[in-house]
């Protein structure tokens, strides 16, 4: 067996692989000498400066896996491994140590001002007074994202005697109260926290998701870190608050372009910035490697990898069985997980009618909860993993089937609880179209792509031109527009197909209109 290493992994992982296989490391090949070797390879590893193309991947004869020492797969064209059958490998964890000791070495470097007290003792002056500090025991810490970072940064500022509040409306408390955090809502933390420490990806609903607003909450003197991805924290917001007093001190190790070297933020002596230094350790190198390296031998091995990062490969029959089914269910999740507010302890999904002569639902399921949990993480979930990721989320999964398909040929029923409701959502494929043909009991006929904005309202008239001249007036153009109701008089949903993106100003004041119950956006 061959294995083909062309970049610089850490020797911790090589001489694992040299124990089962044939290790060649070339590092710095060209495209046409890495064609050239990967011709007889059986597995790949590489770092980020590898790319394998899609004629890298056509090059491979024997190619079965290839391993990403690292998180990002930008470098590996994974359409074109998934045709061939290739499986994708990475190791999300490897750096989430390194990265929660960066964000409480921050937090010490700003309350003790570190950076500022040694510029000034380097330039020749002893100014003990201009340094004074603040404890960080007693003080309250709020984590933003309580994923394997946030966790960890929560485990060890425990350790300094801090109290924490922890904002993730996807984790069970129970996760949190095991490692001493109160788990609040976003609002709650931003009033009561000293320190406020961001460990969300970025995403759709997390871009921005401290601005202006939000820091007009804070308490005067709080400290804002943040090790995650830039854009979360609205830069500019940030500079103002810090420029008013608002904000004491600023710890940032990422941008919203990097490097941010036009950043008036860069002027400032309350800000303390790292090159997106967080992963880097010698030991998250070692760990990537290891990880990586242990993921390739399982799949050569032919046993089931922890971190598949692209989606398995089904034979031709199969996918033809599912084709429409995988995107119709992994839409539904996606759609479902918007409409609920708290933390998710139950998915249910039926299958009905002609659904039931699917014997692969458990990859419909799946496909589900990849949907519905992709956009709230930063690895990749998808139809191997999926499962073990709800599990450790402490989400219950269980799958019904149903003779009776209402009107429809197939129908797909999706049921999301959370500590604080329910959403009950029904999807069809009609031809190949994807439909949601029922949200929470009101009937209507939605193709489930673009921006969506959903408005429960009074049913009385007059409601829909409202609403439509609200939007128009923020110029926002409707595509199409559905209203469902259970009965006369009572509430109706209207579901707007819209060309732009609703921004959350536009959401409150749909919100306001008279007999809108609510109004909420969701995106697919
Ligand atoms: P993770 O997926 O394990 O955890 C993310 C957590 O955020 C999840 O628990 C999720 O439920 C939560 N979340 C998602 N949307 C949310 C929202 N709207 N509000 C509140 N919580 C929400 O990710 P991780 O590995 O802990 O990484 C966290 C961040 O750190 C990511 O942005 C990642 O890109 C970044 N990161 C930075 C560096 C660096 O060099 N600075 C290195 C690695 C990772």
């Amino acid at each position: 067996m061959k294995i083909l290493v062309s970049d610089a992994l850490h020797e911790a992982g090589i001489e694992l692989l040299r124990k089962v296989a044939d290790v060649e490391v070339a590092t710095g090949l060209g495209d046409e000498q890495l064609i050239e070797k990967i011709r007889s390879a059986d597995a790949l590893l590489v770092r980020s400066k590898t790319k394998v193309t899609k004629n890298v991947i056509q090059a491979a004869k024997k190619l079965k896996v290839i391993g990403r020492a690292g998180v990002g797969v930008d470098n590996i064209d994974l359409e074109a491994a998934t045709k061939r059958g290739i499986v994708v490998v990475n190791a999300p964890e490897a750096s989430s140590i390194t990265v929660a000791e960066h964000t409480i070495g921050l937090m010490l470097a700003i309350a003790r001002k570190i950076p500022f007290a040694d510029a000034s003792l380097k330039s020749g002056k002893w100014e003990k007074k201009k340094f004074l500090g603040i404890e960080l025991r007693g003080k309250t810490l709020g984590v933003i994202g309580f994923g394997r970072i946030g966790s960890q940064v929560v485990a060890k500022a425990k350790a300094f005697g801090m109290q924490i509040l922890v904002y993730d409306p996807y984790i069970s408390e129970k996760l949190a109260k095991d490692l001493g955090a109160k788990i609040t809502d976003l609002e709650e933390l931003i009033k009561n926290s000293d320190f406020i420490t961001l460990h969300v990806p970025l995403t759709e609903q997390t871009r921005g998701m401290i601005g202006k607003r939000e820091i007009e909450k804070m308490k005067k003197g709080t400290f804002i870190i943040n090790c995650a991805r830039g854009g979360i924290v609205d830069e500019k917001a940030l500079y103002e608050g810090l420029k008013s007093g608002k904000i004491a001190g600023v710890a940032l190790d990422v941008f919203e372009k990097e490097p941010p070297l036009e950043s008036p933020l860069l002027k400032l002596d309350n800000v303390i910035v790292t090159p997106h230094l967080g992963a880097s350790t010698e030991e998250a190198q070692k760990y990537a490697s290891i990880i990586a390296c242990e993921e390739v031998m399982r799949v050569l091995k032919n046993e089931a990898p922890h971190n598949v990062v692209n989606m398995p490969v089904f034979s031709p029959e199969v996918l033809e069985k599912l084709r429409g089914y995988l995107p119709l269910v992994g839409s539904l999740g996606k759609f479902s997980i918007q409409l609920v507010k708290g933390r998710i302890s139950d998915v249910s999904i039926t299958y009905c009618g002609k659904l039931l002569e699917v014997e692969e639902m458990n990859v419909l399921t799946n496909a589900a909860l990849s949907g519905l949990l992709s956009p709230i993480l930063s690895e990749s979930v998808n139809l191997l993993n999926a499962p073990i990721v709800a599990k450790n989320r402490g989400i219950r999964v269980t799958e019904g089937r149903r003779e009776d398909s209402e009107k429809f040929g197939n129908l797909m029923i999706l049921k999301i609880r959370t500590d604080r409701e329910e959403t009950e959502v029904k999807g069809t494929l009609l031809g190949e179209e994807a439909r949601i043909v029922s949200i929470d009991g009101y009937s209507l006929d939605l193709a489930p792509k673009g921006e969506i904005l959903l408005v429960k309202h009074e049913d009385r008239p007059g409601m829909i031109g409202e609403v439509a001249l609200s939007l128009g007036k923020q110029k926002i153009n409707i595509a199409t527009m559905q209203v469902g109701r259970k009965e006369i008089g009572g509430m109706q949903l209207m579901a707007i197909t819209v060309d732009q993106q609703v921004s959350k100003e536009v959401l409150r004041t749909i919100s306001k209109i008279g007999g809108v119950e609510k109004a909420l956006a969701v995106e697919i």
